[in-house]
């Protein structure tokens, strides 16, 4: 690839190519895809064995349903019973070349491992996605995102690939950070929604103008649902004078899976290696297009650890509409919470992103909340804490009032509201802690 920075696509002729196209070129690899998984990994070959599929049975896209699905319980479980890699691993370890590793929050993180060729791909998919944001050769790209086996790190080389000069800059303390942007001059930065509003006002507090002094224009987000909520977005953008793309990424497939162009009307996906199925969480049947269901992730190329209908447990919309861009691949218009993340209050589905689009719409909050739930005398009870902006002279009354009314509005749930001053609630600087569950026992779909 030329580094012509005039250029509007990476792959033009992958980019823009119609539907039809695309379900052809996904069949043709998930048929080789399946082929391989079955002949190399033991998993496959038994639990496709089990439910009676073989891979010549996959005439369609549709037929995907037939095959098992899996989850990540399954992979910890296979990669402890045959560690390193597990037998879900497709090759042999001498072909793999480079592990992530997931920080579950229980049990030993689960590795996922690559191939020379699997890497190449990502990062290839790594620079076509940044690209499509808008980063380009003359960019100073700062990626903000941990290195230590955590899968986000290698995406700063999609940035590299494309011409821009790349600063490995990491996880350090913000005022560490503010002092590589400023020296720098970097253009671009990653880091996640929370941290990127924490850095921004930290900034303010140290004298130091976003919008003036550093110069920071576009700022990859990813890790928590904010990048794809507006009113999140607006603030951030507000706080830097940047531009905001939404990134989504799996640690068990790629560092992004897929992100923002400049259009921000949804996130691209990475159709041609990973094919994503948006299923009923209760029925495991696909919803219609817009609605709202569980990801399952099926991957198309890579050859070192295939997942073949991975229950990612997201609750997301995708649409297959062309992009006002001219991309024609899929885009995903959400991720509305993590099925886990997901509340049932009194049987009523709630997400933290529906408080989280309220609270930061609205100017007289700080954008600041947090939910907790309990149960006292057996009935669910959500509670909403939220910080006044500090600007906001009104009463703490009227506030609440406003916030419970929106809440019951866009959701149905009746919630107790907890008006705090503002920095009242500590300041996240990695994934915000947004849910505190106290309920002894959580009924969950
Ligand atoms: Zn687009």
């Amino acid at each position: 690839m030329t580094n012509d920075t005039d250029r509007k696509y990476w792959d033009p002729a992958l980019e823009t190519q119609s539907r039809a196209a695309w379900n052809a070129l996904k069949l043709e690899l998930l048929q080789r895809h399946l082929r391989h998984a079955y002949d190399n990994s033991p998993y496959y070959r038994a639990s496709f064995e089990a439910a009676g599929v073989r891979p010549e049975q996959l005439r369609s896209l549709d037929d995907l349903r037939r095959f098992p699905t899996l989850d990540k319980k399954i992979l910890r479980e296979r990669q402890e019973a045959q560690p390193l890699l597990g037998d879900l691993a497709a090759v042999p370890e001498r072909e793999v070349v480079y592990v992530s590793a997931s920080s579950g929050s229980t049990g030993v993180p689960t590795v996922s491992p690559f191939t020379q060729q699997d890497f190449d791909d990502w990062i290839d998919y790594e620079a076509r996605q940044f690209w499509s944001s808008g980063l380009r050769p003359h960019d100073r790209y700062a990626h903000s995102l941990n290195f230590s086996l955590f899968i986000g790190g290698p995406c700063v080389l999609g940035a590299q690939k494309l011409g821009a000069l790349t600063i490995h800059a990491g996880t350090v303390p913000s005022e560490r950070l503010l002092a590589i942007l400023k020296q720098f001059q970097a253009t671009a930065i990653w880091t996640t929604p929370s941290y990127a509003w924490y850095l921004g006002e930290t900034a303010q507090k140290e004298g130091l103008d976003p919008r003036t002094e550093l110069a920071v224009r576009r700022i990859f987000v990813a890790g928590e649902p904010g990048g794809s909520i507006p009113e999140t977005r607006a603030r951030i953008e507000a706080l830097w004078g940047a531009q905001v793309y939404d990134y989504y990424g799996l640690s068990d497939i790629f560092g992004a899976c897929a992100g923002m162009c400049e259009e921000k009307n949804g996130l691209h996906w990475a159709e041609d290696h990973i094919l994503v199925e948006v299923l009923d969480p209760d029925s495991g049947e696909p919803v219609a297009p817009g609605e709202r269901g569980e990801m399952v992730l099926t991957t198309l190329k890579k050859r070192a650890r295939p997942l073949i209908r991975f229950r990612t447990g997201d609750i997301v919309s995708f649409t297959d509409e062309p992009c006002a861009c001219g991309r024609t691949s899929q885009r995903l218009l959400g991720v509305h919470g993590r099925r886990d993340d997901m509340l049932i209050i009194r049987g009523v589905n709630i997400f933290p992103s529906d408080v989280e689009a309220i609270v930061r719409q609205d100017q007289d909050f700080s954008g600041e909340y947090r939910l907790i739930v309990d149960r006292p005398d057996h009935l669910d009870r959500l509670t909403i804490e939220a910080e006044r902006s500090a600007a906001y002279a009104g009463s703490d009354a009227a506030l609440a009032e406003r916030l419970r009314e929106r809440v019951k509005a866009l959701t149905g749930v009746g919630a107790q509201v907890s008006i705090l001053a503002a920095e009242a609630l500590p300041r996240a600087t990695h994934k915000a802690k947004r849910v505190e569950d106290r309920r002894g026992q959580v009924w969950t779909a």
